[in-house]
Order: C-alpha cells, then sequence, then structure tokens
C-alpha cells in the first residue's frame, strides 16, 4: 500500500501540484483504499459517510453485490466486443433503456461517459435535422471535452480553449420566452439539463418544460436532456423530466447508469432522431462503447433499481433529508440562504461564496463528504445513494448543522474584527 505522503508527492510531480492543494485543504487528507455500501474507508481504515455519492455515480452505494457479482462474471466470460458478432449484452441494455425511458425513446447509443453522450447528440441533432446551431442554458454544465464545453455555461472552464464549436447560443435556464426567441432557421435542437446540477441545484418552474416541449414542436427542433446528473431515479423519478410530465427527443445518461461500479453512458432517442443510423449505422462509433463489462453493470443496476423499488425510496428519503435541512436552514437565516431540489439531488445554497468550502471542511471533519457545485460554490450539494438509511441522512444533517455553527461563528468573530 502507497502511504499518503508517497501518493501526494506523485500528484504534485505527476498530477497536478494545485490538485494536490485542493484535495489537502478540502478536508479529506487521506487516501481512499476501499467502500461499500454509503461509506468510503481511508487506509487508516477510518470510515466517511459518502454524500457526495461521486456527483450522481453511486445510485447503488459503492460496490453493490449484485452489481460487481455480474462485471466478476462477465470479466471471466468476455469483458471487450470484438465488433464483428453480435453483442448479446449491448442488445439487452438497450431494450431495457428504452423501456425505462418510455415514450418512443426506443434507440440507444451506449458510450463510455457523460461527455461523449454530449458529444454523440450534438452530432446527431445536427445530422438528424441537417442545421448547425446548438441552443442551451447559462451555468448548464455537460462536459469538458471540446463540443460539451461549447455548450456548457460557465466561461471560467472555456477562457483559452477556443475556437469552440461555432452555432452555440446560451439562453438563461429555465426562461422559455428566451428559448422561443433565440430558435431560428439554422436552430437543430435544445439541450438542457432538467434540473441544473454543477449550477447550483436549479429546479425550474412546474410547467417550464411543457412550454419547452411545445415550443420545440412548434419551431420543429429537437428536445435533448442531458440526465447524466438527474438521471437513474436520483430524483424521484427515472427521468426527472417525468415529473414535468413530458418527453424529450434524446436523452443522455452517464454517472448512475454503471451502478457505481463501472463507466458507461448512453444516448436514448426516438426513432425520427435515428434516422442518420438507418442510413449508416457506422455514422458515430466507439471502440469502448458497448463493452460488455459496462453493459452487464448497467442491466444489473436497472434490474436492481426496479426490483427494489429505488426511485420511489429516493422520493421518501429526499423527502426526509429535505425536511432535515430545512429545519436547519430556519435556525440559521444569516448563514443559509434556500434548500432545494427534488428526491435525493439537494442543494443548500449559502447566503455567501465563502461559506460552501467551509462547510465542506468541517463536514470532512465529522467524516461526511459532500461538496459544493463545480459552477455556483455557494451551493453544497448532497447526492447519497438511493439505499441510504434514515439514520445516516441524520447523521448527515447533524454533521451539516455542525459545520454551519462552526461558519457561523467564524462569521461572528469576523464582524468583531
Ligand atoms: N452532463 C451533466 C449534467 C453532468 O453533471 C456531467 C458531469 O458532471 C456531465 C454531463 C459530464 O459527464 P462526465 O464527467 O462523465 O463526462
Amino acid at each position: 500500500m502507497n502511504d499518503l505522503k508517497t501518493t501526494e508527492r506523485r500528484y504534485k510531480e505527476h498530477i497536478s501540484p494545485s490538485m494536490a492543494r485542493l484535495l489537502k485543504f478540502g478536508g479529506f487528507y487521506a487516501q481512499e483504499v476501499s467502500a461499500e455500501g454509503v461509506y468510503i474507508y481511508d487506509e487508516k481504515g477510518n470510515k466517511y459517510l459518502d454524500c457526495s455519492g461521486g456527483y450522481g455515480i453511486f445510485i447503488l452505494g459503492h460496490r453493490h453485490p449484485e452489481v460487481t457479482a455480474a462485471v466478476k462474471d462477465q470479466l471471466d466470460k468476455m469483458p471487450i466486443s470484438s465488433h464483428v458478432f453480435f453483442n448479446p449484452l449491448q442488445a439487452e441494455l438497450s431494450e431495457r433503456l428504452a423501456s425505462a425511458c418510455g415514450g418512443g425513446l426506443d434507440y440507444c447509443f451506449i458510450c463510455n461517459s457523460g461527455t461523449e453522450a454530449v458529444e454523440g447528440a450534438i452530432k446527431i441533432a445536427r445530422l438528424a435535422t441537417g442545421k448547425p446551431t446548438i441552443i442551451s442554458t447559462t451555468n448548464a454544465f455537460h462536459g469538458k471535452t471540446m463540443g460539451s464545453l461549447s455548450v456548457s455555461g460557465r466561461e471560467m472552464y472555456k477562457n483559452g480553449c477556443g475556437p469552440l464549436l461555432p452555432e452555440t447560443i446560451h439562453i438563461p435556464f429555465n426562461d422559455a420566452e428566451a428559448l422561443a426567441n433565440a430558435i431560428d432557421e439554422n436552430t437543430a435542437a435544445f439541450l438542457c439539463e432538467p434540473i441544473q446540477g454543477e449550477g447550483g441545484i436549479i429546479v425550474p418552474d412546474r410547467e417550464h418544460f411543457a412550454k419547452v416541449r411545445k415550443i420545440c414542436d412548434d419551431k420543429g427542433i429537437l428536445f435533448i436532456a442531458d440526465e447524466v446528473q438527474s438521471g437513474m431515479g436520483r430524483t424521484g423519478s427515472f427521468l426527472a423530466l417525468d415529473k414535468f410530465g413530458i418527453k424529450p427527443d434524446m436523452v443522455l445518461l452517464a454517472k448512475g447508469l454503471g451502478g457505481g461500479v463501472m463507466p458507461i453512458g448512453a444516448i436514448v432517442a426516438t426513432k425520427e432522431v435515428w434516422q442518420p443510423f438507418f442510413k449508416n449505422p457506422t455514422i458515430h462509433t466507439s471502440t469502448f462503447g458497448g463493452n460488455q463489462l459496462a453493459c452487464s453493470a448497467a442491466i444489473a443496476t436497472l434490474k436492481i433499481i426496479e426490483r427494489d423499488g429505488l426511485v420511489e425510496r429516493a422520493k421518501k428519503m429526499g423527502e426526509y433529508f429535505s425536511e432535515g435541512l430545512r429545519a436547519i436552514k430556519a435556525k440559521h437565516e444569516d448563514v443559509i440562504a434556500d434548500v432545494r431540489g427534488a428526491g435525493l439531488m439537494l442543494g443548500v445554497e449559502m447566503k455567501e461564496e465563502g461559506y460552501g468550502g467551509s462547510i465542506m471542511y468541517e463536514m470532512a471533519k465529522s467524516h461526511v463528504t459532500a461538496v459544493y457545485t463545480l459552477n455556483n460554490q455557494k451551493v453544497i450539494r448532497f447526492e447519497p445513494a438511493l439505499i441510504v438509511e434514515k439514520e445516516q441522512i441524520e447523521t448527515a444533517l447533524e454533521a451539516f448543522e455542525n459545520a454551519v455553527i462552526r461558519t457561523e461563528e467564524t462569521l461572528v468573530a469576523k464582524r468583531k474584527d
């Protein structure tokens, strides 16, 4: 086992000195060595309650035994596809995804990550419509490869990377009128997260996506839902968009799809959108996309979510968690501005930017992981596994309230100075 100092030096010399600093001073100055259920263990055997959930990966917690068993079994048979035979697991996963997503979202492209799903969706939207422009939203996060970065909404990650994809337009989130005004004869699609994750767990108005669907239909453009973070039951419905009672033309999944065991992403779309693949099945490909190892994990994950009623569970546990957070807010209005989210995709907005980092740091001392959202550091997000128990939520709430109290004390001390 490598000791912490050696790993830290290797980070500094071979990964990034800034990353070494970020990890060291973020609160967790330790190495993760094993994980099970909702807990992560460091090299000294310390146990941490995982409420950041890998930013949405660990839908089933860490190392769900049925997912690891499926992957181990597949490892001994055939882990990676030859691409010259029919791949039964890719086919089974595609059928299961079509059934889980519903609404005529019948065709799938399996890839390896969220950003790869976004890249593929941009290409397919352009191919299917013959038009170039993709409209997305400010503060959105869609990944960091060039196409995804182009449609993401935070300048900080784009500076110095240009020229990015042309014909990308950003409109404010939750603004149907802005969408209607932005569409012209060159528009291919509107790409949007149903609930902005990295933007700060922003939930739109109830009627928003019904308006979006109507505008897209009236103007003949595609609607692509990026459910990389919000999908797979996290928000208390299989797709977060299900809550708004509408279906997109394409939906993008990743993160939780591999059950926290394998990296995998997917584009699920309607037959109309899929016409480019009908004409040319190799118009978009991926060497590792659809590999049997990742597909076996995803199939097991979908079965478990359905059998164990995890979508309903996310809703119930999410209500319990958010009630607790709201009770803490009521006691600490000077520090907390808002509590919001859906199911187990929850965010707490602090009154000031600096508080987010302080809360993370203080929670780390209580051995609970929670992280701020990438595009809005005022917001601490809680995305625990859907299998989380009430007692574990209570532990997280206690750690959070203690962190808020510590932050308040610092605030009072600063005011006195
Ligand atoms: N889309 C959304 C909504 C995300 O939250 C993320 C990652 O956080 C991505 C896309 C990119 O996914 P990945 O990191 O797997 O490339």
